[in-house]
């Protein structure tokens, strides 16, 4: 089973990659990730990677098909793959379908998580977090029981990340539809996408996931 994650920062696609690693033996592959690996690892693609970036260039397609390939020649992929922040573009789109052809797999699904914006902006704008043990809080919808008072350690300080604010919420969001844009419609002419509700809970979004890849949705 290979798929594609598809969704905007608090969405919780990292949560959900990380539980389909743990529970089907799946492994989240991320460009970045594959690419500092290969370069560490000195594959033949991973050495001309680092030529071209020493150089200040930018790593072309091809060298990122590469840097795929020999990634997905590795055992460990063969459970499954979730491809995150690739592809971008329709052309990689086809590089990633031959990629997988050659090997004789294929991609069975493109998940997006759906978030709606305004929703999203509460949701992060309201959090903050115990500062002593971290555990998580909202102004709406989980405040400690005794107000200043963490739950969990009793701590009375918290702290709030200052990205977490609306304007950041929205350019993010603005950029991850500029993201997609180009390889939705390839995917969705294939009939592959599902959309999945990323405003549910963490354990009801898992459960849309499932169904999707257990082929019950
Ligand atoms: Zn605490």
């Amino acid at each position: 089973m290979n798929i594609i994650l598809l969704g905007p920062p608090g969405a919780g696609k990292g949560t959900q990659a990380k539980r389909l690693e743990q529970e089907r033996g799946m492994v989240q592959l991320s460009t970045g990730d594959m690419l500092r690996a290969a370069v560490k690892a000195g594959t033949p693609t991973g050495i001309q990677a680092k030529a071209v970036m020493d150089a200040g260039e930018l790593v072309s397609d091809a060298i990122v098909s590469g840097i795929i390939g020999e990634r997905l020649d590795m055992e460990d992929t063969l459970k499954g793959a979730i491809f995150d922040g690739y592809p971008r573009t329709a052309a990689q789109a086809e590089s990633l379908d031959t990629l997988l052809s050659e090997r004789g797999r294929q991609l069975d699904f493109v998940i997006e998580l759906e978030v709606n914006e305004d929703a999203l902006v509460e949701r992060v704008e309201g959090r903050f977090t115990c500062a002593n043990c971290g555990e998580g809080y909202h102004d709406k919808f989980k405040l400690p029981k005794v107000e200043g008072t963490c739950d969990v350690c009793g701590h009375h300080e918290f702290k709030r990340r200052p990205d977490d604010n609306a304007e950041t919420v929205r350019t993010r969001m603005a950029e991850y539809r500029a993201k997609t844009a180009p390889i939705l419609p390839f995917y969705e002419a294939k009939g592959l996408v599902r959309k999945v509700d990323g405003m549910a809970d963490i354990a009801e979004v898992g459960a849309q996931i499932d169904a999707i890849l257990d082929g019950k949705a």
